[in-house]
Formats: structure tokens, sequence, C-alpha cells
């Protein structure tokens, strides 16, 4: 019996390493679109994580040298605090992420974790240290206890559900009558775009790393939802160093921190206080979002009659 228990042993590691590895290229292929060409120095040692605290210094990149998209950009996200990106479109809020994922080296300047370039340690450490809540979660074809499990997979069925309960996605899968063994994907159950968010969440709570990046999805959610998932975030990012790519100002006004981007540099830097009294491009922005989440309800009201 153990004889044959532990080849098939060895195969369902195998089987789970390859398709790990399978999900990791599908994921870098979604957010790149591209492979990645970023290789490790020579024995390059692992990143030595104390508190998490970020910098970028002076930061410029192009992904195509023609078209500069970082101009020099300055920041500090201190150990345990939460920094906001905001910025128009195509700002470069996501290249940050990809950035300190070091999914592309830097053209120019340098990016630190508690002061060490992180092109001088290890890529895998410095994944193993950053907690990814992508805009687009990748899923299996697996049930969903599965597919929350892939924050750490030596997590117990207990782990599993308590990270569910706090992402706030536990009495949706409780809802299927299958609950956790409910197949997820092509032939099974499919996700929203907020659902599929939460997952993503409840992962990065089983991972439990020192520093989160967290993508705000851009597609629209509805105010149910979006709260839901605020408090998610909220509750994983307290105590941790935290970037929060953000679309929906509302989301932000609790950053310790918020930078404004504009074509590639910070062109404004605040408190959500001290950005709405200077009036400038962020006040515009959030004037802008108001407008438009009144003009929301009032179409949603008179559709409700009311
Ligand atoms: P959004 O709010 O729309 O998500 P963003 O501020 O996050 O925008 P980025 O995704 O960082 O913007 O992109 C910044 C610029 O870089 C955009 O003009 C985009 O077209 C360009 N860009 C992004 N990814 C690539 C890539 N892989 N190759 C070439 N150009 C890219």
């Amino acid at each position: 019996m153990i004889q044959l228990y532990q080849p098939l042993n060895f195969m369902g590691m195998v089987y789970r390493e390859i398709k790990q590895a399978i999900t990791d290229i599908e994921a870098m292929f979604a957010i790149l679109g591209r492979p990645p060409e970023i290789v490790d120095r020579p024995a390059a040692p692992d990143l030595k994580v104390a508190g998490g605290t970020i910098r970028f210094e002076d930061v410029a990149f192009a992904y195509d040298p023609a078209r500069p998209i970082l101009k020099g950009v300055s920041f500090e996200v201190p150990a345990g605090k939460t920094v906001a990106i905001v910025g128009p479109s195509g700002a470069g809020k996501s290249t940050i992420s990809r950035l300190l994922f070091r999914f592309y080296d830097v053209g120019g300047g340098r990016i630190t974790i508690d002061g060490q370039d992180i092109r001088e340690v290890s890529q895998a450490s410095v994944r193993r240290a950053i907690g990814m809540v992508p805009q687009d979660t990748v899923l299996f074809n697996d049930t969903i206890r599965y597919n929350i499990r892939y924050g750490r997979w030596d997590a117990s069925d207990a782990e599993v559900e308590e990270a569910a309960r706090l992402a706030q996605i536990h009495d949706f899968i409780l809802r299927n009558p299958q609950g956790y063994e409910t197949e997820v994907g092509e032939r099974g159950l499919k996700l929203s775009g907020g659902e599929k968010q939460r997952v993503a969440i409840a992962r990065a709570m089983l991972k439990s790393p020192p520093i989160l990046v967290l993508d705000e999805a851009t597609s629209a959610l509805d105010s149910h939802t979006e709260r839901e998932i605020q408090e998610a975030l909220d509750r994983i990012s307290r105590d941790r160093t935290a970037i929060v790519i953000a679309h929906r100002l509302s989301t932000i006004v609790d950053a310790d921190e918020i930078i404004v981007l504009d074509d590639g540099r910070v062109a404004e830097r605040g408190t959500h206080g001290e950005l709405l009294a200077k009036g400038g491009l962020y006040a515009g922005l959030w004037n802008r979002q108001r407008e438009a989440a009144e003009a929301e309800e009032k179409i949603a009201g008179l559709e409700r009659g009311v």
C-alpha cells in the first residue's frame, strides 16, 4: 500500500507544481501580454524582509524606448502603511506594480524593499514577500476550495474557510449545494468580477505576505459588492505595507498617503483632505467621480420609480 501511495503522492505533487506553473505563466501572460525576460544575478541572495518599507527612488521606465512611461517617480511606503496610487488612465499606475513585482527592471533610479535594491536579490524571494490582488484573477477548473488554497498549499480546510470568511466570500460559497467542493470554471460555477476578486483576497490572506499590492478592478461593481470588497481589503491591509492602485477614489480616502500620477510623474501627493483642499488634479478627479455617482443614483432612483 505504502509502495503504491508514495508514487501517487509524488505524482500529485508534480501535478500541483505543473498546475501552479501553468497558472503563473497564464497570470503573467494576462498581465504582460508576453513572457518574462528578467533573470536573477548569479548567486543573488534572498530578500530579507524587516517590516517591508518600499521606496521608489527617481524611477524611470519605458516599455518602448521611444515612449517613456515613468519619468522620475519617487515615493515611500513606510512599513505597515497604505499608499494609494491614483491618476488618469494610462498614467502608469499598474506599471508601478509590475516593476515592484519585478516583471521588468527599471530604466533609471531604483526600487528598494527594506533598503535592498530588488535587482540585487532573487526574484522568487521578492515575489514571496508580495501578495498581489490583481484586477483579473486566474481561476482553475477545480473546486472553490482548491482555488482558495492556491494561496498556500499546506493550508488546512479550516484555514481556507477562515480566509474565505475574512474575504467575505464564505456565505456565497455555502449558498451552493456542494459548498467548498463546488467546481469552478468552464463547466462549473462562473464567478463575477467581484467574486473573483474576493477569491484573490482570500488567497492573499492565506499567503499572509508582509507586502500587499491591490490593483483595483476597473470594471464597475455595484455599491454593495464594492463595500464588501472594501471591508475585506481594509482587513487584509491592516498592519501590512500596502500599495493600492485605485480607480474609484471613494475606496482610498483613508490611505496614509495618496500619490497622484499624471503622465509618468508625481503631480500631487498628500492625504485625501489635503488634496481636496489643494483644489488641483485630485480634487478635479474626485468631483467628477462624485458627480458621476450622483447621476447614477438618480437614474437608479428613476428606474425604481422613486
Ligand atoms: P489604467 O488606469 O487604464 O489601468 P494605468 O495608469 O494603470 O492605466 P499602465 O497600465 O501603467 O496605466 O500603462 C501606462 C502606459 O503604458 C499606457 O499607455 C499603456 O498603453 C502602456 N503599456 C502598458 N503595458 C504595456 C506593454 N506591455 N507594452 C507596451 N506598452 C504598455
